[in-house]
């Protein structure tokens, strides 16, 4: 060794402990230097790697003198970044010495110089006027305390237990608080608004005929609709072949006994591997619609025909104009490819109809005025044939990211640099000879606000900050074009905000191609390899983020390799679902119901601060005739109430809501059911604005109105306002729902859960002293979730919880539950990736619990992402687990539990079994 032991050993004495005096003396006396020198001859010497535990030793002196801003710079100063870089190039493999590497590159991750991120403000591109209050900017100040511990490990660990801790101290243990039911927030007089949306309770059906015990045969056989149930089993028809299209005569048989098959062979039936039949013509049922149908099945070779591949404009095509502009820049950009494109469009996305979806675009209200849609959310998505399993991650993934990085700042040769997209400077920047990709943002749920070349094949991404905000970057939704097929592009979003993603465990962006779509396959898949979600260097000073403490971002690094040159692809963070998309999907389920057997009802809530409506659904069966029996039959359904996506970047919710509605008008012989013994009261979207925007979690005023619930305002929270006003009429009626459920998307978790209130067990969590034994509770709220648990092959019993948290005072749930008396009232949380328990844990049918246990072993991320199928088979098993619960509960009528027992084919003492009553 050249450099002598003493000194080793006397430098290591130094800063071993992360004491600031101690570093303080290393960096004014030079060590910093030497102890690089030390580094680089160990590392020369060693090369058997005998020493490892004395140079890691070695580093983690200077880690602790890098906590010193003094220290940073010195490192800095004698290339410390260099030599560290390049002493871990050639054994980044080397098992042996992983205790040295994980140090390095600790060290590398401190050491690199913080900067503000790369934004004219941190505030987002877009403003909103809101009524009544004056936006403030903050400055943008990068200050760098001298000492600061921003060393972190480089570890591959949930932040579940973390959020255990922190989730004790905040539950609510007054138990006034939690038992205490306020008053009203406004005058009673204004409930009677809420009459006129729940006309239900009024008419009077005269159209009916009074017929009492008639029993009303619509012309079933010719005009009842075979809906296309959601579930994630039923194989997905891109285009029927001549044998499924004969075997439509049998067709009913298996639609209604579907959902109940699954239920009495328990969830195995539920694999995605096994077949359960031909897949259900779900266009078939659109002809009535007068959408102009043709049911040739021959879709696709027409689109190939009219619209040759060479002569697709992919630039026009793949973002078109809502209407024709006679401003437009481009001569051939009008109406007439969009039309002809429309002509040529494969009629069999059900549900869905891109002309009707155009006109509903054309009236929905932006911030920024979006001119274009999206071409996935006009031409629309179907599942794709398979399910996808979970990413499997590389092993020291993460630090070959960060190295790369690293390698930016020391070998800046090839670093480019080139801001090719931004909103806050004139569009487009790029100059159409060039070779780097287009981005493009601006329609529905669009978010992205700057794309930077970075070297060849390499994108920085910004995402925009919610509307009247300066945070919550999460949510991402962008075209991108002018790629070349099988380039490996690497995009690194740089401003994301949470500490942690399923990005890290398994989860892989969505994707959209226009060209694949043209060519049949209008599907949104998940996307992207080596990925990983990491801390990076960027920071936000105290002072922008209002005195809170510095704001640390993260960068979410994923690698595309495209599937065609030249096409357009979109991609997101989730499967989007926009607002005009909840519109026509409205409308097109609302033409599709027989209005003689089901009551469907569209009514608008409220306008939004943007001015969009607020749809509110009534969904229940008609009644039998307009005898006074049915009539009262009629009015005395116990209601539930449904509501989905007030946090806008929880696009998953929207799913599951869409799933939820579909199943509850089909022709199910389940929904059937739920129709004639409930009435839905559905808000499908809390949020439009949000939505629309392309918010990750706000309102345009910058708020969760998931924390609004206690007191909303009329005019700043219109869309909680109300929906808490029909809650408090139905109350004051005695009409409170049996359940209320909010459905959102969880994005640190997998599976599919309920969050639920109980006084019982927020104390016992919080090991209060208050005695519970004289507290009285019905503990049913505990029976939905666990029904659940059984028939939902996503859902898990296991990550459900049911304690009151403080911070969550002003939520739905906890409103509903405290304020309306609704005990079974919860939050539906459905992971962003997928699941890791049940049927969808194993891509693969694995027949014995060995295997799976042995599968786990072997891979432990595998397991299924969700795709939209899971999803919406999630909603319709939330519709089907409230009839069960009606069946388990006391009150059930002897009438209904009879039907039931028919519909699943069993005795009563069966059904019993079953239900475990
Ligand atoms: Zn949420």
């Amino acid at each position: 060794m050249c450099v002598s032991w003493e000194v080793s050993t006397r430098i290591l004495q130094l800063p071993k402990k992360n004491c600031e005096s101690n570093s303080r003396r290393a960096v004014n006396r030079g060590y910093v230097t030497s102890l690089l020198r030390l580094h680089q001859d160990w590392h020369h010497q060693d090369v058997t790697n005998t020493y490892v535990l004395i140079r890691r030793a070695l580093l983690l002196s200077l880690k602790h003198i890098a906590n010193l801003r003094s220290g940073r710079e010195a490192f800095l100063a004698a290339q410390g970044m260099e030599i560290l870089f390049s002493t871990t190039q050639n054994c980044l493999d080397d098992k042996s010495l992983e205790p040295v590497i994980s140090v390095v590159i600790q060290i590398l991750r401190q050491c690199y110089p913080k900067s503000p991120l790369p934004l004219v403000t941190p505030s987002s591109a877009y403003a909103f006027p809101v009524p009544g209050s004056i936006p403030s900017e903050p400055l943008c100040v990068l200050t760098e305390e001298d000492f600061e511990d921003d060393a972190e490990e480089e570890v591959d660990k949930d932040s579940d237990s973390e959020d255990m801790k922190e989730q004790d101290d905040d539950l609510e243990t007054d138990v006034n608080k939690l038992s205490s039911k306020p008053g009203l927030d406004r005058p009673e007089e204004e409930l009677k608004q809420y009459e006129a949306m729940c006309l239900e309770l009024s008419c009077s059906f005269e159209e009916l005929e009074s017929k009492p015990g008639d029993d009303l045969n619509f012309e079933e056989t010719q005009d009842a609709k075979h809906y296309h149930i959601p579930t994630a089993t039923s194989p997905t028809q891109h285009c029927l072949t001549e044998d499924q299209r004969s075997w439509g005569q049998e067709r009913e048989g298996m639609v209604q006994t579907s959902l109940l098959n699954m239920v009495k062979m328990g969830r195995s039936a539920m694999h995605p591997a096994s077949k359960k039949g031909p897949g259900m013509n779900a266009y078939q049922n659109m002809q009535s619609n007068g959408l102009g149908i043709d049911s040739s099945g021959k879709e696709i070779p027409d689109i190939q025909a009219s619209l040759k591949q060479d002569a697709w404009d992919i630039d026009v095509i793949s973002c078109p104009l809502m209407s024709a502009s006679s401003n437009s820049t481009r001569p051939t950009e009008t109406a007439e490819v969009i039309d002809k494109l429309l002509q040529t469009h494969p009629k069999h996305v059900p549900f869905h109809d891109p002309s009707l979806y155009m006109a509903k675009a054309r009236r929905t209200r932006s911030v920024a005025d979006f001119k274009r849609m999206a071409f996935p959310d006009l031409w629309g998505h179907l599942p794709p044939p398979s399910a996808q399993s979970m990413l499997e991650r590389k092993c020291g993934l993460q630090r070959i990211k960060i190295l790369e990085d690293v390698r930016r700042l020391i070998q800046p040769s090839d670093v480019i640099n080139k801001v090719v997209f931004s909103l806050d400077e004139p569009w487009p920047l790029h100059d159409t000879a060039s070779d780097c990709l287009r981005f493009s943002s601006k329609f529905e749920s669009g978010n992205l606000r700057k794309a930077i070349q970075v070297r060849e094949w390499e994108y920085d991404l910004l995402v925009n900050t919610d509307v009247n905000s300066s945070q919550h970057q999460q949510w991402f939704y962008f075209e991108v074009s002018g790629m070349r097929a099988a380039v490996p592009y690497r995009f690194n979003i740089i401003n994301c905000e949470k500490p942690n993603s399923q990005f890290n465990y398994g989860m892989q962006p969505t994707a959209y191609s226009v060209k694949e779509a043209l060519l049949g396959r209008p599907t949104w898949i998940r996307m992207g390899y080596e990925i990983c979600y990491y801390k990076n260097h960027y920071r936000q000073s105290a002072a922008v983020m209002g005195g809170a403490s510095k704001k640390c971002f993260y960068t979410l690094t994923f690698v595309v390799t495209f599937p065609h040159n030249e096409d357009a692809c979109y991609l997101a963070y989730h499967y989007p679902y926009t607002y005009t998309a909840l519109l026509t999907h409205l409308d097109i389920l609302e033409k599709s119901v027989n209005p003689k057997q089901v009551y469907f009802r569209q009514d608008v809530l409220c306008q939004t601060l943007g001015g969009n409506s607020c749809p509110l659904v009534t969904i229940t069966a008609m009644p039998e005739s307009n005898s006074a029996d049915h009539l009262e039959q009629f009015r005395q359904r116990p209601y539930q109430v449904i509501t989905a996506r007030v946090h806008p970047g929880e696009s998953n919710a929207s799913w599951v809501m869409k799933g939820a509605l579909e199943f509850l008008v089909s022709s199910d012989p389940v929904a059937g059911l739920l129709r004639e013994n409930f009435i839905f009261k559905i808000i499908p979207m809390l949020n439009p604005d949000g939505v629309i925007n392309g918010n990750h979690r706000c309102s345009l005023k910058g708020e969760d109105l998931n924390r609004q619930w206690l007191s909303p305002s009329a005019h700043l929270q219109p869309t909680i306002y109300h929906a808490k006003g029909l809650l408090y009429y139905l109350s004051s009626v005695g009409r409170s729902p049996r359940v209320f459920c909010d459905f959102h998307g969880h994005s640190q978790k997998k599976n599919v859960f309920l969050y639920g209130c109980s006084i019982k067990e927020t104390l016992w969590q919080a090991e209060s002293p208050v005695g519970t034994s004289t507290l009285l509770e019905d503990i049913g709220y505990r029976t939905l979730p666990k029904i659940l648990d059984k028939l939902a092959p996503a859902f898990t019993m296991s990550s459900c919880s049911f304690v009151v948290e403080k911070s969550r005072a002003s939520t739905a749930r906890v409103v509903v539950w405290r304020e309306m008396g609704v005990s079974k009232s919860y939050t539906m949380e459905s992971s962003y990736c997928g699941c890791n328990q049940g049927p969808y844990q194993c891509t693969q049918r694995l027949k014995s619990r060995e295997q799976m246990e042995r599968a786990h072993q072997i891979d432990g991320l595998q397991g299924l992402q969700f795709g939209t199928s899971e999803l919406e088979e999630m909603g319709a098993m939330f519709c089907l687990s409230l009839l069960i619960l009606e069946l388990k509960s006391v009150s059930c009528s002897h009438q209904l539990l009879i039907q039931a027992a028919t519909l699943l084919n069993a005795d009563e003492e069966g059904l019993d079994h079953h239900l475990q009553r």
